[in-house]
C-alpha cells in the first residue's frame, strides 16, 4: 500500500485541515445541528467540494484512492461533515456519468465551487431499503413532470440548493434535478436525529411541485438500476474510507486514554483485557484499510468489480467501526458517555454507518448474491 508523492501530500494536506478546522469543534457542531457555513466555504475553496468532479468543470478530479483518503480524514474528523461529501459526491458523480453536456456544463462547476450545494433525496417515510418502492409520484404532461410525494432523511437537505429526488414514473423511476425554489417543494427539518447530528437532515414535501423534462436524469426508468445505483456505489466507496478514519480516532483517542489512565497501579494500556480490545481495534483497521484501498485500485482502474469490492469494503468497515468505537467507551469508561470526549460522537456516528448507503443486512445480501 504505497502511496505515490502526490497522494502523499494530499493526505498530508487533508490531515492538516482536519485537525485544525475539523476535529476540534466537531462536537460543537453536534450540539448546534449544524455545520458553520465558513467550514463549507473553505471545503469549496479547497476543492474538496469538487474531489471528484473533472477539471473542466472546475472540480480536483482525485483518483479514486486520494478522494478515498479526504473520505478518510474527514470521517475522522467528523461524520456529520462527511456525509455532507458524501451526498453532496454522490450528485456530482451521478451528473458526470448520467447528465448531457447541458446539465453538466450548468452544474457541475457551480458544484465544485460550492455555490451550489447537492442532496440526494430517495428515502421516504415509508420506504428505506426496499428503494424499488418509492412512492413519490412524477406525472409527465407537455414538458413538465409534476411532483407529490415526501422524502425523508436527506442529509444536508435543509443546506442544499439541489435535490436529486427518486420518483416513480406509473411503474418505472425516474431521477430529477429539482432546484430548492422550486413552487410546490417545502423543506423542513428532522431534529431528533441522535447520529450525525450535525448532517443538518431535511424532509422534503413535494405539491404539485412543477420540474420541466429538463430537468430529468437519463431516462425515464434509469433512476434506481442506472442513477441511484451508481451513486450508491460511489457513496459507498466514501463511506467505506470514511468508517476507516472514524476506527482510527477511536484508536487513537483509545491509546492516549489507556496511556494516561491508572488503575491498579499501572496504566490501562498494560492490562492485557484492554490490550486485547487495542489489540483487535489495530487488526480490524488494518484489515479495512485493505480492503478500502482494494476497491479504490479497482475503481481508478474502471475494473466492474470494483461494484462488490466497494459493497465488501463499506460492510466491514462499518461493523468494525462500530465495534472500535463501543470499545473505545469501554475503555474510556464513564468518560466515554461525556461530552468532554468525543468517544460518545464516535459511538453514536458509528451505528449510523451500518444503516446508510444500504443497511448490513442489505449488504449482506447483496455480497451472497455475488458470490454464488
Ligand atoms: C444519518 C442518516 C442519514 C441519511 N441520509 C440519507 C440521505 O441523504 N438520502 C436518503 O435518501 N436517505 C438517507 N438516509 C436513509 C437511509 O438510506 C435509510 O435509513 C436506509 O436505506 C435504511 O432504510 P430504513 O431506515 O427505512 O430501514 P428499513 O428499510 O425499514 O430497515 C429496517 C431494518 O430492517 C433491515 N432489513 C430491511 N430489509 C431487510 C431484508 N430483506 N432482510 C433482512 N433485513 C432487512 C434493515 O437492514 C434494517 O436493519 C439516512 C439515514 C440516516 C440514519
Amino acid at each position: 500500500m504505497e502511496l505515490e508523492t502526490a497522494q502523499l501530500a494530499a493526505q498530508d494536506e487533508f490531515r492538516l485541515f482536519v485537525d485544525r478546522h475539523v476535529a476540534p469543534f466537531a462536537d460543537d457542531f453536534d450540539d448546534r445541528g449544524q455545520v458553520p457555513g465558513e467550514l463549507i466555504t473553505a471545503l469549496g475553496t479547497g476543492g474538496y467540494l469538487g474531489a471528484n468532479i473533472a477539471r473542466e468543470h472546475g472540480g480536483r478530479a482525485m483518483d479514486a484512492i486520494t478522494g478515498g483518503l479526504l473520505c478518510e480524514q474527514v470521517g475522522r474528523g467528523s461524520c456529520s461533515l462527511l456525509s455532507l461529501l458524501v451526498v453532496h459526491g454522490m450528485v456530482a458523480h451521478v451528473l458526470a456519468r448520467w447528465g448531457s453536456e447541458v446539465q453538466q456544463k450548468q452544474w457541475l462547476p457551480k458544484l465544485a465551487s460550492g455555490e451550489t450545494l447537492a442532496a440526494f433525496a430517495l428515502s421516504e417515510p415509508e420506504v428505506g431499503s426496499d428503494a424499488g418502492s418509492v412512492k413519490t409520484s412524477a406525472v409527465l404532461d407537455q414538458g413538465w413532470f409534476t411532483l407529490n410525494g415526501t422524502k425523508k432523511w436527506t442529509s444536508f437537505g435543509l443546506r442544499a440548493n439541489l435535490y436529486l429526488v427518486f420518483a416513480r414514473c406509473g411503474s418505472r423511476v425516474a431521477a430529477l434535478l429539482v432546484e430548492r425554489e422550486t413552487p410546490g417543494l417545502s423543506v423542513s427539518p428532522v431534529s431528533t436525529m441522535s447520529g450525525f447530528k450535525a448532517a443538518q437532515m431535511a424532509c422534503l414535501e413535494f405539491k404539485d411541485c412543477r420540474v420541466p423534462e429538463s430537468q430529468l436524469i437519463g431516462r425515464v426508468g434509469f433512476g434506481l438500476s442506472h442513477i441511484a445505483g451508481s451513486g450508491l456505489d460511489y457513496g459507498r466507496h466514501c463511506v467505506g474510507w470514511g468508517g476507516l478514519g472514524l476506527a482510527q480516532a477511536c484508536l487513537d483517542a483509545s491509546l492516549a486514554y489507556a496511556a494516561r489512565r491508572v488503575q491498579f497501579g499501572k496504566p490501562l494500556k498494560e492490562h492485557p483485557l484492554i490490550q486485547e480490545m487495542l489489540a483487535n481495534m489495530f487488526t480490524n483497521i488494518k484489515a479495512a484499510r485493505a480492503l478500502c484501498w482494494q476497491e479504490a485500485r479497482l475503481r481508478h482502474a474502471a475494473n466492474p468489480q470494483m461494484i462488490l469490492d466497494g459493497a465488501v469494503a463499506k460492510y466491514f468497515t462499518s461493523r468494525i467501526a462500530v465495534q472500535a468505537a463501543s470499545d473505545a467507551v469501554q475503555i474510556h469508561g464513564a468518560n466515554g458517555f461525556s461530552r468532554d470526549y468525543p468517544i460518545q460522537r464516535y459511538y453514536r456516528d458509528a451505528k449510523v454507518l451500518e444503516v446508510i448507503e444500504g443497511s448490513s443486512q442489505i449488504h449482506q445480501m447483496m455480497i451472497a448474491r455475488n458470490i454464488s
